[in-house]
């Protein structure tokens, strides 16, 4: 007996009898088949509606001779700087390190481990990503439901009373080992493991985002194994996820990593902001989410003046990052500037493959975007 599937959506299934059993047997297989059948054939159409009403809701439509940026900026990779457990020294040498950069970073606090909260707002407010590691770094998969939840709740509650200029998003999991993923997707948008490869820029699972622990007894020591990851995301366009804990010495934290290694890793980078985008663990996240559901429609075209409409479906009070968009400057225009509504937004020309664009950073779902024709001759080669 078997089973054959004529044009999968528009026909059921039909059942081919080839088997010699006996009446009565026969009618009753039949009628389970036909039964199991249908059921089956009403999954597939739940299945076909939840992937359309997915691919709609959740897909990039960019019109013609607009792109987004897969990253930032257009920039080749994502680069994003991670801390664990509190170690003083994160607060005492790297904080204002990335600062004297102009760098953002993310701390994932034990909230029973006494964070210096009053530290951690600071760090908040000049834009660096406060997040969790957890109430008490347990193995999350060696606790009950009830146990996880209180860990992965709690923790999030506590950083959001005690530092109130963000929002906690994001979760390291202590150990890198991941409980039980629909309760994690319940408190958070996305989750860090340290699997040791460079993450995709369309990663499979937000719940289990890949990094490379650092230091001593780490992959990653000097400033060239920084500056080696750095340059393989880059060729990849991949998303480069740094673990470390303490700094300088074995006094301060697990592994520790040379804070001149990590001077240097950042003097690279900043010798190279065409190239990498630095950014806050929950940011790489939300700009990956965003470009992925984003909807850039032209809605006028003049001589001297281009409306666009940038939108997507997601929750805006979490998805405010701006997305870079670029098209060809129009013949004739010498360069543009850029607003969205009644605000100047940073735009720039740039020359591509001898092609001149204007390139922009757009919040979606925020006001139109009027690109004016303007007569500055000033544009930068990229
Ligand atoms: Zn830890």
């Amino acid at each position: 007996m078997w089973i054959s599937w004529c044009m999968f959506f528009k026909k059921r299934p039909v059942i081919i009898i080839t088997s010699n059993d006996s009446g009565r047997t026969h009618r009753w297989k039949e009628f389970v088949l036909k039964t199991l059948n249908r059921l089956t054939v009403i999954r597939l159409r739940l299945i076909f509606i939840t992937v359309v009403a997915g691919q709609w809701l959740f897909s990039q439509t960019v019109d013609a001779p607009y792109e987004v940026a897969t990253w930032w900026g257009f920039r080749k990779a994502a680069i994003s700087y991670t801390f664990d457990d509190g170690c003083p020294n994160q607060l005492a040498i790297a904080v204002p390190l990335f600062d004297e950069f102009g760098f953002p970073l993310t701390l994932f606090a034990v909230t029973d481990w006494s964070p210096d909260w009053n530290a951690l707002r600071r760090a908040a407010a000049r834009g660096h990503e406060i997040a969790s590691h957890t109430v008490s770094h347990p193995h999350l998969d060696e606790l009950n439901e009830e146990a996880q939840i209180a860990e992965l709740k709690n923790s999030r509650d506590e950083i959001n009373a005690q530092v109130t200029n963000q929002k906690c998003l994001t979760i390291a999991y202590p150990y890198c080992v991941a409980g039980d993923d629909s309760i994690c997707a319940e408190y958070y948008l996305a989750a860090r493991a340290c699997q040791g490869y460079i993450e995709s820029n369309n990663p499979d699972n937000f719940l289990n985002i890949s990094s490379i622990i650092c230091g001593s007894v780490g992959f990653v020591k000097t400033a060239a194994d920084f500056q080696d990851s750095a340059d393989q995301a880059a060729s990849v366009n991949g998303w480069c996820v740094y673990l470390i804990h303490g700094l300088d010495t074995e006094n301060d934290g697990w592994s520790p990593t040379s804070s001149d290694a990590l001077r240097r890793s950042l003097e690279y980078l900043d010798a190279h902001r065409n190239t990498f985008w630095v950014a806050t663990f929950v940011d790489v996240v939300r700009y990956i989410r965003e470009r992925n559901a984003v909807s850039v429609i032209e809605t006028a075209c003049r001589e001297n003046r281009i409306a666009v409409r940038v939108t997507d479906t997601l929750k805006n009070e979490i998805y405010n990052h701006p997305i870079t968009i670029r098209r060809p400057l129009p013949d004739g225009w010498l360069s543009a500037s850029v607003r969205q509504g009644e605000r100047l937004i940073n735009s720039q020309v740039v020359v591509v493959d001898m092609v001149r664009y204007i390139m922009f950073d757009a919040v979606p779902d925020d006001k139109k975007v009027i690109i004016t024709s303007s007569t500055a001759t000033g544009f930068k080669n990229h």
